[in-house]
């Protein structure tokens, strides 16, 4: 006579069984699904980089060299000029994306603000900065460096932090282009400091009007800190500039490399979905770009923007 131990290990041994065909069964489906898919969508490999093209081939890269004329952005009572630095920095950055095959287009090459206006006029500084998201915008970019240095009250505080804007449609991308380049500079930065030294930053986002409005992943690269005597010290020596503007170019071609890889897998995965740039249509430059004597709303939380 069977035992109830015996009945209950027999219904036990066979729930299992159940279980074991059911997941097997769903896994077949899920791969007959997959192949059939493949079958139907997809070419045999997905298509890879061009081996013969230079890495930043295609791309137009525009670098806004910050500040400009009357706006000297942040400086040092011995008479050491932010916007003197920012213009350098895009001058010698430029030939080295060239270089990496892309066409390059800085917003100044000299020491000019681009507002227009009399530099006593009220509307000159925010004037200046949405010519600059005008000039981006209708150069159509297929990314905006926007190069600036920092200041702080903390005098050991040194390196490089990367900022975007966290609402805009390219904020994904902006976000990895922050990400790739300060993990760029934070190892660059790494050659030049001491034990306990704080040069190490994540990249912050924030309310930055250029940002908010160009129509194309951005970031401001604040290079290093004025209130640093290291800092300041490195970006007086041509050797120092030469080699973080190639970092900059370095960062940039691994944020190129990425997103190609992204947008590769996309389309060999789902043709239409796949997108290096998002066109939707966003808010046109000439709805904020502001006459002068029109007000303006700007949230303004940082020293340089
Ligand atoms: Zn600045």
């Amino acid at each position: 006579m069977t035992s109830f131990k015996g009945i209950l290990e027999s219904r036990l041994l066979l729930i299992r069984r159940r279980r074991l065909f059911l997941v097997i069964g769903i896994a077949a489906l899920l791969i007959a699904i997959v192949c059939l898919y493949a079958h139907l969508h997809l070419p045999v490999l997905p298509p890879g980089p061009a081996p013969d093209k230079l890495p930043l081939e295609g791309k137009k890269i525009l670098i806004d060299a910050g500040h400009g004329g009357i706006d000297s952005g942040t400086n040092t009572k011995e008479g050491y000029l932010e916007k003197t630095v920012n213009l350098e920095m895009s001058i010698i950055l430029k030939p080295r994306l060239e270089a990496l095959g892309a066409k390059v287009l800085l917003s100044r090459e000299s020491d000019v603000d681009l507002s227009g206006l009399a530099p006593d006029h009220p509307q000159r500084y925010r004037t200046d900065l949405a010519n600059r998201v005008r000039w981006a915008n209708d150069e159509e970019g297929d990314l905006l460096l926007s190069l600036h240095i920092n200041s702080a009250r903390d005098p050991q505080m040194r390196g490089a932090i990367l900022l975007y804007h966290p609402k805009t449609p390219f904020t994904d991308q902006s976000k990895e282009l922050a990400h790739t380049l300060q993990k760029e500079l934070n190892s660059f930065y790494a050659h030049y400091a001491k034990e306990g030294e704080i040069y190490r930053h994540q990249p912050y986002g924030g309310d930055f009007f250029v940002l908010e409005y160009v129509k194309m992943p951005s970031v401001i690269v604040e290079m290093g800190f004025i209130t640093n005597y290291q800092d300041r010290a490195l970006f007086l020596k041509a050797d120092f500039r030469n080699a973080l503007a190639q970092k900059i170019a370095d960062g940039v071609v691994k944020y190129i490399n990425q997103e190609l890889v992204k947008k590769t897998f996309f389309e060999w995965l789902w043709p239409r979905r796949g997108h290096l740039r998002d066109d939707s249509p966003g808010e046109s430059a000439a709805d904020m770009v502001f006459a002068p004597g029109q007000p303006v709303p700007i949230a303004q939380d940082h020293d340089c923007l």
